[in-house]
């Protein structure tokens, strides 16, 4: 594409940041052994800013113009869609990292979509029908908190919602099902970015520790009493096999066209700015440009000023 480049961001992740986050497709994701509280590079950059949480904010801050200015060449250039599919356990920050990682964004250019329990409407179809009807449009960035990978995920550490599922005989069989959904995952996320939706996928890492402290958190301060669900209570005893289907699923869906990150949530400063600094990168290789006016166009726009400047004041 010939056209204006598009300006180059002053605040980028360090490569070696971004790769240490990625799931390298074909290699298994590790979550076990990788940190919920800090990156191995130390990524920070130097602002003249000394505390972590400070520098954090401010590269926060960086992040957002960028991805505010990303925005509208994504608009302008009418080419790409940029899908952002977030997916943690409770706790973690899903919520608050749309809040600030996305406030910069013209809201006409941006979409959340957050996936709850299915309605019956939804289970009437396949599993990846409800989210195919929310993904963003040329131009957009669109976000879902939680996503089609619920289905191996939640439905994967509590196999008996698949009875109410309607699944023909052949799909309802364990490890075949799970497998499937994985072909059938990457076979989607494929063909959305062969037509023009690039998919970021981000996986909030966040100990059970971690999770245990802001659930009391969300106890103790009746401002944040609201947020807490029993239900959270009860998934949590599930932890650890949350933790193995997500392990399963990012191995088998880290893909060459859609990969997954995994970004420590412990520290909630450095997690969102971790996220804006992902996103930033991604947008930054679609390597976006203004579209310029082909001779025709030119001269219209030459004819559009001199019809103005000859009109009366
Ligand atoms: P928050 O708690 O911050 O409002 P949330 O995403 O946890 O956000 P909830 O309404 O608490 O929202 O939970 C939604 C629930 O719906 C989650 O437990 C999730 O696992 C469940 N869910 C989402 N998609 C599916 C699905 N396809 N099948 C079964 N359960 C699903
Ligand atoms: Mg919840």
């Amino acid at each position: 594409m010939s056209g204006v480049p598009a300006g180059k961001s002053n605040v980028r992740l360090q490569r070696t940041v971004v790769d240490e986050l990625t799931v390298r497709p074909g290699t298994s994701a590790g979550l076990g052994s990788r940190s919920t509280a800090a990156t191995r590079a130390d990524w920070l950059r130097p602002a003249g800013l000394t505390h972590a949480h400070d520098v954090a904010e401010h590269d926060l801050v960086a992040f957002r113009q960028e991805l505010a200015s990303a925005q509208e060449l994504l608009w302008a250039s009418d080419t790409w869609a940029l899908l952002v599919v977030l997916q943690a356990l409770d706790a973690a920050g899903k919520d608050g990292t749309i809040k600030h990682v996305m406030s910069g964004v013209n809201p006409q250019g941006c979409a959340v979509a957050s996936f709850k329990q299915p309605s019956q409407h939804e289970l009437a179809h396949d599993f990846l029908w409800r989210c195919t009807a929310a993904l963003p449009e040329r131009g957009r960035i669109g976000i879902f908190n939680r996503s089609y990978y619920e289905d191996v995920l939640v439905v994967r550490v509590h196999p008996e919602l698949l009875a109410g599922r309607h699944l023909p005989p052949a799909a309802a069989d364990g490890d075949t099902l799970w497998r499937q959904r994985y072909e059938d995952i990457n076979a989607f996320e494929k063909h959305l970015v062969r037509n023009g939706t690039r998919v970021v996928k981000i996986f909030l890492h966040v100990s059970k520790h971690e999770q245990r402290r802001r659930f009391l958190e969300r106890l103790d301060e009746p401002s944040k009493n609201w947020k807490f669900s029993s239900a959270d209570l009860a998934e949590r005893s599930f932890f650890d096999d949350y933790q193995q289907a997500y392990e399963e699923a990012l191995t088998a869906t880290s893909t060459p066209w859609a990969p997954w990150y995994v970004v420590p949530a412990d520290h909630k400063h450095a997690m969102r700015a971790l996220v804006g600094g992902i996103l930033v990168d991604v947008v930054g290789q679609l390597d976006l440009r203004l579209p310029s006016p082909g001779p025709g166009e030119q001269e219209a726009l030459h004819a559009a000023r001199r019809a103005l400047e000859s009109e009366d004041a």
